[in-house]
């Protein structure tokens, strides 16, 4: 079987952990990644979400922050800060330039960044194809009013994320670069050729709805032949961690498997999905989806490897 998911970063790799464990020897999984957190800092182009599955499922992720590597040193880091070179807020380990720096050069060489995470991948082998949502340049912007001088403007999503902890109140969201960009062909073909599509329990804002705000791409998923199940972030009304309360609350969607849930809509109707998964005592009523309630915390592989055989089982299919 041919499984496509759609990941974030952190939510996202957990994710994936399972359905490799959950798949056989001959199954084949494929992850189209959101790039929409991608930035330039210090001349390295940094690929958070591709990176933090790439170390998930490679076994270089520091486990208890969830990102960047293990064992990480940081004299970069002070290097930096002792020049006074902006940002300081970022922190890039010493182990981590490193694959921004061959990432970079790769890029200045002219190879897309699909092949560019190829290469990294084959260090790594997290036995999943990584493909970038997009060859090109998209990043997420937020709309906040500047802490500092009050003005209302839009910053890198990283800046309101890892400067600013989201604290200011987010009032929207752009994909800057989007109007431009196109798909990644292998992502378009990854999705056209499934056998199930899954989307992880990643941010519905500013993971899974920057990847599908990617030209294309919800096309191609609404003309996939293979079911599509999505499963929820949300767990009693709350994001399992992460900042995806206040990016619902930015776009006006209520903080509910449900509210999540009606968001991505009925492929039917216009939407994302055919099934859509909740936790156990959450219910969701959302026209033209199947629904499920089932265990979602995914406190190891084994658990969320049970999850993925539930939303595999939800449309009709085996493994
Ligand atoms: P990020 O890019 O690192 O922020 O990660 P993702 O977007 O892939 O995932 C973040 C989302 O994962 C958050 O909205 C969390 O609510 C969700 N999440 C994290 N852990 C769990 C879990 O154990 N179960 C479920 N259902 N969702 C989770
Ligand atoms: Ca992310």
């Amino acid at each position: 079987m041919k499984v496509t998911v759609l990941v974030g970063g952190v939510g996202g790799a957990r994710f994936l952990q399972g359905v490799l464990a959950a798949l056989g020897d001959d199954d084949e999984v494929r992850a189209v990644v959101n790039v929409g957190d991608d930035i330039w800092l210090h001349g390295l182009r940094v690929c958070p979400d591709l990176d933090t599955c790439m170390y998930t499922l490679g076994g270089g992720i520091d486990a208890a922050k969830g990102w960047g590597r293990a064992d990480e040193t940081w004299s970069v880091k002070a290097e930096l800060e002792a020049y006074g070179a902006d940002p300081t807020w970022f922190g890039l380990g010493d182990r981590d330039v490193a694959t921004h720096l061959v990432r970079t050069r790769m890029l200045r060489a002219g190879y897309p960044l699909s092949q560019v995470t190829e290469a990294l991948c084959r260090r790594w082998q997290p036995g999943v194809a990584l493909i970038p949502a997009s060859d090109d340049r998209i990043e997420t912007h937020v709309v906040i009013d500047d802490p500092v001088s009050g003005e209302r403007r839009a910053v890198h999503f990283q800046e309101w994320w890892v400067r600013h902890r989201a604290v200011p109140r987010a009032h929207g969201f752009a994909s800057v670069g989007r109007d431009q960009a196109t798909a990644c062909p292998a992502a378009l073909a990854a999705i056209a050729d499934a056998d199930l599509v899954l989307i992880a329990p990643s941010n519905p804002v500013v993971s899974v709805g920057r990847i599908v705000d990617v030209p294309g791409l919800r096309a191609a998923l609404a003309a996939a032949p293979a079911p599509v199940v999505g499963i929820s972030p949300i767990i009693g009304g709350h994001a399992v961690r992460g900042m995806a309360e206040p990016c619902l609350d930015a776009i006006g969607v209520e903080v509910s498997a449900e509210g999540v849930g009606r968001h991505y809509g009925a492929r039917a109707t216009g939407g994302l999905l055919d099934g859509w998964l909740v936790h156990t005592d959450d219910t969701a009523d959302v026209p033209g989806v199947a629904v499920r309630s089932v265990p979602l915390l995914m406190s190891d592989p084994a658990t969320t490897a049970a999850m993925v055989r539930e939303a595999v089982d939800l449309v009709g299919l085996r493994v």
